[in-house]
């Protein structure tokens, strides 16, 4: 099973930290407001109930509030207005006034498409922004391929987060191997063979034009039956090759090739699709450790120095980011020496960090030049370099131990890179 692409992997964590951002974000009243607007709904409409909240919220009492709210709405409108038409998943605004410390706020506007369709139409003021139906999107956003089949009958469907949908069910015409004996026994063989074939490949096709356009959402392909035919169907490739990469192993037994049988192989594959990512996840960090505890020329590069040279260099083959970072990495410029270099920093630390004097002249003041999120800057110049990507969770312990001990980013590289210290390194901590 392969990891989903570096685009997919960025774009979560993107989504991910905007959201972060976004449910971090408090009222001094009731006065942030959400809004979602469904892929199908018209503009025209939006703005008419926009119109009517504006009108409603000159009765709010309290004249800091009521003047926030009208502030929020009216900027909303301008907002709304810049659409013809909802984009293709729909569209989410979240506009308000901030609270930041003792009896401040700053304005601020939030707008989201989202990676799926929006099925809601709302409209909420409240303290905090409502994000309800994104959070939704990124705790169940991965997509599981179902078969079940036999000679006799295929179903075919999808595992959605917990949700199994049944898409396409098929009985083959293919007759039974039993009760058959006699002179025709061997021709008959053969024309159930071919038979059997033909069945195959209708079920390839039907699986190939549900899976297909889905193949970068699904996490693999989990395939059941009764008998050997699962094994024989995955052995002879009748799935489209990059289908085919996807099958999970080992298949599943499972007693009925209908719906209830979807249901069965589900079941059966829980324990399976639980542990499969954290399975995968502990391999590559074991890999990178057994890479680190090697006395010379270790395939390894670990915390963020080393793991940017490693990447400057082009030497690096996957990128491992633990998928709770969130820091920036500010290019800060001296204005008296002029001496430019790149820090990186925790999310908030972005002012006492120009605060501090330049480390090269020890005296003039810096200002930041530029400003990136580390991790997605990272992504950039993995994909650069041609690197691949992992984004680690901090399920496992190993896991936790990328996030801890290695500061979150490590790598695995294609060629050794010269260690500053040539002396060999000594046991990485942990
Ligand atoms: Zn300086």
């Amino acid at each position: 099973m392969s990891a989903p692409s570096a685009d997919i992997q960025l774009a979560r964590y993107s989504f991910q930290r905007k959201l972060d951002e976004i449910a971090a974000a408090r009222g001094r009243a009731t006065e942030l407001i959400s809004l979602y607007v469904s892929p199908g709904k018209q503009i025209s409409d939006v703005m008419s109930y926009l119109r009517n909240e504006y009108a409603q919220s000159s009765n709010i009492k309290s004249r800091t509030t009521r003047k926030n709210v009208m502030w929020a709405i009216e900027s909303l409108m301008g907002r709304v207005r810049g659409f013809k038409e909802p984009p293709k998943n729909g569209v989410a605004f979240f506009v308000g006034n901030k609270a930041i410390g003792a009896d401040k706020s700053e304005p601020v506007t939030f707008i989201v498409e989202p990676p799926e369709p929006l099925n809601t139409y709302l409209y909420r003021c409240d303290s905090s922004f409502f994000l309800d139906p994104l959070l939704a999107m990124v705790h169940e956003p991965e997509m599981w391929g179902l078969i079940v089949m036999d000679r006799a009958e295929v179903t075919i469907g999808v595992l959605r987060g917990k949700r199994i949908e049944p898409l396409r069910n098929r009985q083959s015409l293919v007759p039974s191997k039993h009760g058959r004996g006699g002179q025709s026994a061997h021709r008959f063989e053969r024309i159930i063979e071919h038979a059997a074939h033909e069945f195959f490949v209708k079920c390839g096709e039907m699986s190939n034009e549900l899976f297909l356009p889905k193949k970068d959402v699904l996490k693999g392909i989990l395939i059941g039956g009764p008998g050997a035919t699962k094994e024989y169907f995955v052995k002879e490739s009748y799935l489209h090759y990059e289908l085919q990469q996807k099958i999970v192993q080992p298949l599943f037994d499972v007693g009925y090739t209908d719906e209830y049988g979807l249901r069965e192989l589900v079941e059966k594959a829980t324990q399976t699709l639980h542990g499969l990512d954290l399975t995968e996840e502990k391999r590559i960090i074991q890999q990178l450790l057994s890479e680190i505890r090697r006395a010379e020329k270790g395939l390894a590069a670990f915390g963020e120095n080393d793991t940017a040279a490693a990447l400057e260099a082009g030497a690096v083959e996957t990128l491992l980011i633990s998928e709770g970072l969130r820091r920036r990495r500010l290019t800060l410029k001296c204005a008296a020496c002029g001496h430019v270099f790149k820090k990186v920093v925790p999310d908030d630390a972005v002012e006492p960090t120009t605060a501090s004097p330049c480390p090269s002249c020890r005296a003039g003041p810096l200002s930041v030049t530029d400003n990136e999120d580390y991790v997605e800057g990272l992504f950039r110049r993995a994909q650069e370099s041609g690197a691949g990507i992992r984004l680690i969770s901090a399920e496992s312990e190993e896991g936790e131990m990328l996030a801890k001990a290695f500061g979150g980013v490590a790598a695995i590289l294609r060629y050794p890179m010269a260690t500053r210290n040539p002396t060999p390194r000594s046991a990485p901590p942990g």
